[in-house]
């Protein structure tokens, strides 16, 4: 086959700065709000999911083995870093990234006004188009979270 698809999840519990909540980072786009998630790295869940997806799909160790959170230069770490090491990887191994999907579930922030943008952004990191959905919880979340899928869909070939 030269066409794979990779799955990448992540999930932070959100706190306020007291309860040891960081800047709320989504997609590498800063959000205005009273909490943010509660992590190791810089917390930002887009791109962690989306590191995994692509880090499944060329068949590499996934971000918390080539990351690992007991590791002290992975503390508050720029996850754009992370995202960047799962390209370059997909690159080397010869896989070229068709398309990034993902699926946010946030009660708040809304990510719906950054959709574009935080598009934007992972797609000047990856190379290729990205699309985002929000939904909420709906209710049924016990903790203030986020959650995050992605699917990375990838084929052999060279980058251009
Ligand atoms: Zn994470």
């Amino acid at each position: 086959m030269d066409i794979r698809v990779g799955h990448g999840y992540d999930l932070h519990r959100l706190g306020t700065p007291a309860e040891g909540g960081k800047k709320m980072v989504i997609g590498g786009v800063l959000f205005d709000s009273s909490v943010g998630p509660i992590a190791h790295s810089d917390g930002d869940a887009v791109m962690h999911a989306v590191t995994d997806a692509i880090l499944s799909a060329i068949g590499a160790p996934d971000l918390g083995t080539l990351f690992p959170n007991t590791i002290s230069e992975n503390e508050n770490r720029n996850s754009a870093e992370f995202l960047n090491e799962a390209v370059m990887r997909s690159i080397e191994s010869g896989w070229v990234i068709g398309n990034i999907d993902i699926t946010v579930i946030c009660d708040a922030p809304k990510i719906s006004p950054f959709r574009e943008q935080i598009c934007a952004t992972l797609q000047s990191l990856i190379g290729a188009p990205v699309n985002i959905n929000g939904k909420t919880f709906e209710g049924t979340s016990k903790e203030c979270a986020i959650e995050v899928h992605a699917v990375a869909l990838v084929q052999r070939g060279k980058h251009e």
